[in-house]
């Protein structure tokens, strides 16, 4: 992984688990940064509409399941329209770019630094 990757993953981590202190699913905390979108580096892996805040529990049996974690929980969530946009652009675009990995990664750590 590159190493700003690996800065995203870790700036992008601690916003979800900022902005979910609870489960979404069950209401216990504390809470794991979990993407609705599973697997290899995609456009959706740093977006805020794809990832929640999961307690360990949830994550846990999330992941043991077949299928898309968090299917039914999102699309009630964002609605379909904006689910299936998100759908489309996660199979679309298997690559962020540079410049914009390191926009969202200044965006992320100005956030973080106000919640300090
Ligand atoms: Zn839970």
């Amino acid at each position: 992984m590159k190493h700003i990757d690996k800065q995203l993953d870790i700036a992008f981590s601690r916003y979800i688990r900022l902005k979910y202190p609870h489960c979404v699913l069950c209401g216990r905390g504390p809470t794991q940064c979990a993407h609705i979108f599973q697997g290899r580096a995609n456009a959706t892996k740093w977006h805020e509409d794809c990832a929640y805040g999961l307690c360990v529990h949830c994550h846990t049996k999330e992941h043991a399941q077949d299928g898309k974690p968090f299917e039914s929980f999102a699309r009630s969530l964002l609605g379909d329209d904006r689910y299936y946009e998100l759908v489309r652009l996660n199979n679309a675009v298997s690559k962020t770019p540079l410049d914009e990995k390191r926009a969202l990664l200044d965006a992320m750590r100005d956030f973080l630094k106000d919640e300090a």
